[in-house]
């Protein structure tokens, strides 16, 4: 038994934390059971830092599924070897599946069927032969984790998870099967209309001109679709699809007409510290975060690939209020900040 992450899954964690399709900010996670040696992400740390920095945690596999059993979804207590880092707010999901190598992701794919109303319909086609199970929103974590649970114990070994307005699980015995496999998955739910509108270059030069001291335009160009595109900024305007977004961008994203730059003072301060300008761009604010930039990111590469709003499942007001007061999520908010002062302090 080794007693340290194998190279080939850093390897693949920075692979996969490259790819903004398939990982975005400190979202995504990964995992590997060696014995009773359980490694998982550590909370608020990104997967594309897996070779510059420590992101996993060693747990006790054992001493993980009894404290799920027993109904907590805290395991600082199962940690071997205590490295300053919390377990990711995951954990539950990758110890029940049964599988070595679990990885899950909020790949553009996999959001663009989850956020859909049926998506469990729309997919089945798609998935046909592979050993996949549907999994209806509810609050990651233990819920979350509880309802798997009961969903595959009755069937044969589930390599693939869609999560409802959540994102994709996949899970092998091995790293090289568990890559193959998600590259196979990530194939079947292409999304068939990506519309992907190129960026109007000279809004964006008077946007740039409008630009106030100490705001920045996102360092994606793309990002920018999002206040172009009419049919973008209704999809992002009042709404949020997926915990992440939820978590780092809140669920109203401010609007401001090109007249009104004025009022920026007052919108910016606060979360989600960023605004569409109408027709030319998004404002980003001196405070804006790069974990709000890699949602903004996100959404971008998603809306292009999403139907009317008539036809996406959108959070409830108590699934929103029910991530924004989980304190689990609070502790990752408060990583991924320390994340940030330190890679500016790093700069300095
Ligand atoms: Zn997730």
């Amino acid at each position: 038994m080794t007693n340290k992450v194998p190279d080939s899954l850093i390897d693949l964690c920075t692979e996969l934390g490259q790819d903004i399709n398939l990982v975005q900010g400190a979202g995504g996670n990964i995992s590997i059971k060696q014995g009773n040696d359980f490694w998982i992400k550590a909370s608020g740390t990104w997967l594309a830092d897996a070779r510059k920095s420590t992101i996993f945690v060693q747990l006790g596999l054992k001493e993980v599924l009894t404290a799920f059993e027993n109904g907590s979804n805290d395991f600082t207590d199962c940690i071997i070897s205590t490295n300053g880092l919390r377990p990711s707010i995951e954990t539950s999901l990758h110890a029940i599946m049964p599988q070595k190598v679990v990885v899950h992701v909020h790949s553009i794919n996999s959001l663009s069927w989850v956020a859909r109303k049926g998506g469990d319909k729309l997919v089945a086609e798609r998935l046909k032969g592979l050993s996949w199970a549907w999994i209806d929103y509810i609050r990651p974590g233990l819920p979350l984790t509880q309802l798997i649970q009961s969903v595959i114990k009755d069937k044969p070994r589930v390599d693939v998870l869609m999560m409802a307005n959540h994102g994709l699980v996949v899970a092998a015995d091995t790293v090289d099967e568990v890559k193959d496999l998600l590259k196979d998955v990530e194939k079947r739910l292409l999304p068939p209309t990506v519309t992907s509108s190129a960026i109007d270059e000279a809004k964006l030069s008077t946007l740039l001109k409008l630009l106030p001291e100490g705001c920045r335009l996102a360092k994606n160009k793309q990002v920018n679709i999002l206040a172009q595109s009419e049919e973008a900024t209704e999809l992002i305007r009042e709404g949020a699809l997926y915990p992440d977004h939820v978590v780092f961008l809140g669920h109203s994203m401010p609007v401001l007409e090109p007249n009104e730059l004025h009022l920026l003072k007052e919108v910016l301060p606060a979360s989600p510290h960023c605004a569409l300008i109408k027709g030319l761009g998004v404002i980003l604010g001196s405070s804006c975060s790069l974990s709000e930039e890699a949602m903004l990111e996100c959404f971008a590469l998603l809306a292009p690939t999403l139907p009317a709003k008539a036809e996406l499942s959108y959070f409830s007001a108590q699934q929103i209020g029910e991530l924004l007061n989980w304190d689990a999520e609070k502790l990752r908010q408060a990583a991924d900040k320390m994340r940030q002062s330190e890679m500016e302090n790093a700069k300095k």
